[in-house]
């Protein structure tokens, strides 16, 4: 099987794991990938259920690792081949003085990345009338695995020691929405300064659209690369039923605000989430695509993965097929427009392991 076929076999289905250990934590709960453990197959390392109700019935095993530490893949007992796993990054061991735990402010993302949720609470997620309902922003700070605020100075020591003893080559800062117009581009561009004065890192910002466009400059020049704002649904009707505060900003605000954006951080530094597999249809989501590529913005396409203890935690992935259906087209867009991933100076585009666009992406290329 390709290896993007069998990414997104394993994206929708998630894996059995014989040794539950094996490899470094998995993520519960908090923002992005979660309840998914970082698996590397043929080169490429891709997140991967572990923890959720689909990923119990998974027909696909992994089993215990040899002593080089790769382990057996099997569907239905048919032995597919070796993955292994990232090992446990070396900064997980350190403290900051006040006695924080490293991991407890950013953590290792596929193979290479750091990533942290800035500010781990949210306006969309004081009522559940108004959260996103596939997010659990909430729930990794309520279970003491992280710290509510990453201060900018515990920032930059931890971004300095996970490039020098782990080698991440990028950065994400993710927050959540705080009240006010800036929606979060304050504490990015102070984040991003600091970790910028420590180390040389390159680094993604996400946030909601700022509701100035200024914010964008004032990013850029405290040294953020890249921008993430995330569509997460394209159809106004799905957005206002499973992300009625995020909503609240309608789609067409965050085309303008792409286009600011893009002015500022260049063509294909600026992209977007879309979580496929919450109704959006395949014509929806290319056409998305299609209208974000045309401005610039790489739309990363990813599947939906429930997460335990959300609304949406019974939610099914997207079938395999589905999954194909938009990014083998969308793959071809991208490269049509010159778009891509590798070129993307830090952020999830670039690391690309929530989904096997990167993957279609190289298979369009050759
Ligand atoms: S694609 Fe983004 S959210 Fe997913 S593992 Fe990579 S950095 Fe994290």
């Amino acid at each position: 099987m390709p290896t993007e076929r069998l990414i997104n076999e394993l994206q929708s289905f998630g894996v059995r794991l014989v040794d539950p250990k094996i490899g470094h934590e998995s993520r519960r709960g908090g923002a992005g990938p979660s309840d998914h453990k970082a698996i590397t197959i043929d080169e490429v390392t891709v997140m991967v259920p572990v923890h959720t109700a689909p990923a119990f019935e998974s027909p696909y095993l992994v089993e215990k690792p040899d002593a080089l530490g790769r382990s057996r893949i099997t569907r239905d007992g048919l032995n597919l081949g070796e993955v292994s796993f990232p090992t446990r990054p070396r900064f997980y061991d350190l403290s900051t003085p006040d006695g924080v735990p490293y991991w407890k402010i950013a953590v290792l993302h596929g193979r290479d990345v750091l990533a942290t949720t800035v500010l781990q609470t949210c306006i969309r997620y004081q009522s559940r009338t108004k959260t996103c309902q596939f997010c659990a922003i909430g729930q990794s700070l309520a279970a003491g695995r992280t710290v509510e605020r990453k201060t900018p100075s515990q920032l930059a020591e931890v971004a300095k020691a996970a490039v020098e003893l782990d080698g991440v080559t990028h950065m994400v800062m993710t927050t959540g929405t705080p009240a006010g117009r800036d929606r979060g581009a304050a504490i990015l561009a102070d984040s991003a300064a600091a970790v910028k004065a420590a180390v040389d890192l390159p680094i993604q910002g996400q946030c909601e659209p700022p509701e100035d466009d200024v914010w964008f400059e004032r990013m850029k020049a405290a040294g953020i690369d890249a921008l993430g704002m995330h569509l997460e649904i394209a159809t106004p009707e799905l957005r206002a039923r499973l992300m009625p505060g995020k909503a609240q900003v309608p789609v067409e605000s965050y085309f303008k605000a792409f286009a600011a954006a893009v002015s500022v951080f260049g063509r294909g530094q600026v992209s977007t989430y879309i979580l496929a597999g919450l109704g959006d249809t395949v014509e929806v989501i290319l056409a998305a695509s299609q209208r974000l590529i045309a401005m610039g913005v790489y739309p990363f396409v990813v599947p939906f993965v429930p997460i335990s203890g959300t609304p949406l935690e019974s939610h099914p992935t997207p079938p395999p097929g589905f999954m194909h259906d938009i990014l083998d087209p969308l793959a071809r867009m991208l490269r049509a427009s010159g778009l891509r991933s590798t070129d993307i100076k830090a952020g999830c585009g670039r690391c690309g392991a929530c989904s096997a666009l990167s993957t279609y992406e190289r298979g369009a290329a050759a």
